[in-house]
């Protein structure tokens, strides 16, 4: 069985992880949305919270899983038995980052291949971080994260 991983902070999950995912399900038997607990950055939803929001974005993809872990994620391909890293390059903001972390990876754990898809157009300017402060802001972000996240972050900025 063909198994990837699709590891991220997902702070919170839109429709280009969403998109990602997808994509990668139908390359791969069985995909995992990796939600890595303890990121180095300021983090809005806790990870049970982006863990659900994930389970309900991706329910109607039924060789999609998803589950959180802590530690590198080398070792979460490992415990899981995947072959293959899944991550998504959007033009401008993402390939030096991630050919970095391709590099450190394929030392830590040389089978495991990383894959990499391009972002599709309509979603190469959207990010975690847009997401919150426009709806911070309180523009609409409907069109942009799937509608359980979009009810989610309406509620954390209404608190
Ligand atoms: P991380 O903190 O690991 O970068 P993110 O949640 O920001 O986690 O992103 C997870 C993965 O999804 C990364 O590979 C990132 O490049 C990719 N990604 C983020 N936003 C998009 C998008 N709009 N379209 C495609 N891929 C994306």
């Amino acid at each position: 069985m063909t198994t990837a991983i699709y590891p991220g902070s997902f702070d919170p999950f839109t429709n280009g992880h969403l998109d990602i995912t997808r994509r990668a399900s139908k390359l791969f038997e069985h995909v995992i949305v990796g939600v890595y607990a303890t990121p180095a950055k300021n983090i809005l939803f806790t990870v049970e919270e982006r863990l659900e929001l994930i389970k309900q974005s991706v329910a109607e993809l039924p060789n999609v899983t998803a589950q959180s872990y802590t530690g590198l994620t080398t070792e979460f391909a490992k415990e899981v038995g995947a072959q293959a890293m899944v991550r998504g390059l959007r033009m401008t903001l993402d390939f030096i980052g991630e050919f970095d972390m391709a590099m450190m990876n394929k030392k830590l754990y040389p089978e495991l291949e990383s894959v990499f898809f391009m972002a599709n157009q309509g979603y190469q300017f959207l990010s975690s971080t847009l997401m919150k402060e426009v709806a911070n802001l309180g523009g609409d972000i409907n069109e942009f994260v799937p509608p359980p996240v979009a009810k989610a972050l309406l509620q954390k900025f209404r608190q």
